[in-house]
């Protein structure tokens, strides 16, 4: 159904494809604005399902339970990329979908995405596409060493990636990663990751969150810094980057744009999530608007928040490893900077993101000193 974008106010009924946290934080947001969720997920004791008014208990692909989120919604969203596109494709029969099913289909592949990335106006690492074992060679004459090779599809905190430095570690990677389609990758000298979390609504209305700056341990988002320590001009091309990217989408949503900036300078794409992200949980507690009140405005066709930074932050990821047993959360909120986040995930297992929290303080250099000493008294690092 091609949407007619009036507002949709509040009482109307919202959906969420997908029960994880991103789901979860969705539905508060939006219930705090005083609409009514439904979301679609087959775990019983999804974070999201937990605090929704309905939860479909149901695969993404079952036809009865689309059928019946197309019914009782009146516009819908998801919370990841790998959202069959066939499912999307069904809801938009009943009610508005947004992001699209295209612009998810752009993120759900390395190769769409960075070579949409490219045509929109962005560097990117030199790729080039592995199908059969045959384009190996080719591939290796193009990128070189070092290189990484990662999976095309489905691959997310590192997974499904491989250093490779030689047409050898190439082969045994490409077999290793079971033959799918990959991309490889130049391996760039990096100096700092950062992400700019946006959004934009049907209005071509663009409100971009402040840049952050994003540390990862084995591949998982750590910590975020906020503002990002780089100039303004790297920043300000940051942002027209991802605003470009979003327009050539006509992308309707909250998005994420993962930039790397090179120890020369430059700024390179690196990926993009089509909703919102882990580097953009600091927004819960330190800026005007949050990225989930703002991803409901976006699909409501609303006028969107101020996205002004009120505090200096750093975000700390709370992964499954510290919960051995689980933490004593009164030290933690011992320090009034701190504002704590759980997801309500029953069970924590190394790797898997139980929650964050975010440190506020006057200044950048409090607010990482904060974070450092609450993640050490936590076991992190
Ligand atoms: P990705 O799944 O593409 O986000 O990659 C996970 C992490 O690997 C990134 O956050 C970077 O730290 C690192 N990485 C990915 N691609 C490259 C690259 N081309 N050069 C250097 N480091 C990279």
């Amino acid at each position: 159904m091609s949407r007619a974008w009036t507002p949709l106010l509040p009482g109307a009924t919202l959906g969420v494809v997908g029960g994880g946290q991103l789901g979860r934080m969705f539905t508060l947001a939006a219930r705090v604005m005083g609409y009514k969720v439904v979301v679609l997920d087959p775990d019983p004791n999804s974070p999201a399902g937990q605090v929704a008014d309905t939860h479909l208990k149901a695969d993404y692909t079952d036809a009865v339970a689309l059928l019946r989120m197309g019914s009782l919604c009146d516009a819908v969203t998801t919370e990841f990329e790998n959202v069959p596109a066939q499912s999307m494709e069904m809801l938009a029969r009943h009610c508005p979908v947004a992001p699209s099913a295209a612009a998810l289909a752009v993120a759900q592949d390395r190769l769409e995405e960075k070579t949409h990335a490219r045509a929109s106006g962005c560097e990117t690492a030199p790729f080039a596409n592995i199908e059969p074992e045959s384009d190996l060679d080719a591939a290796w004459d193009q990128v070189g060493a070092p290189a990484l090779l990662k999976t095309r599809r489905l691959g997310y905190d590192g997974k499904g990636q491989a250093r490779v430095n030689s047409r050898a570690e190439l082969a045994d990677a490409f077999a290793r990663l079971g033959r799918v389609p990959c991309l490889l990758e130049g391996f760039l000298p990096l100096e700092r990751e950062v992400s700019v979390v946006l959004a934009r609504n049907a209005k071509d209305e663009i409100a971009f969150f402040p840049v952050a700056e994003n540390q990862h341990r084995h591949g998982i988002l750590d910590i975020s810094i906020v503002p990002a320590r780089i100039e303004e001009g790297l920043a300000e091309r940051a942002r027209d980057m991802a605003a470009h990217l979003a327009r050539e989408l006509d992308y309707v949503g909250v998005m994420a744009v993962e930039f790397f900036v090179l120890q020369d300078g430059r700024i390179v794409f690196n990926e993009m999530a089509p909703r919102p992200h882990n580097s953009g949980h600091y927004t819960l507690d330190a800026c005007a608007t949050d990225q989930f009140q703002q991803q409901v405005r976006a699909l409501c066709d609303l006028p969107l928040g101020d996205p002004r930074l009120l505090s200096p932050v750093v975000m700390v990821n709370l992964l499954g490893d510290v919960w051995a047993p689980e933490p004593r959360w009164d030290a933690l909120l011992k320090h009034p900077g701190v504002q704590l986040h759980l997801y309500g995930k029953a069970e924590a297992r190394p790797g898997r993101k139980m929650g964050h929290y975010n440190c506020l303080a006057p200044t950048l250099e409090e607010a990482l000193a904060l974070a450092m000493k609450t993640r050490a008294s936590l076991g992190i690092g």
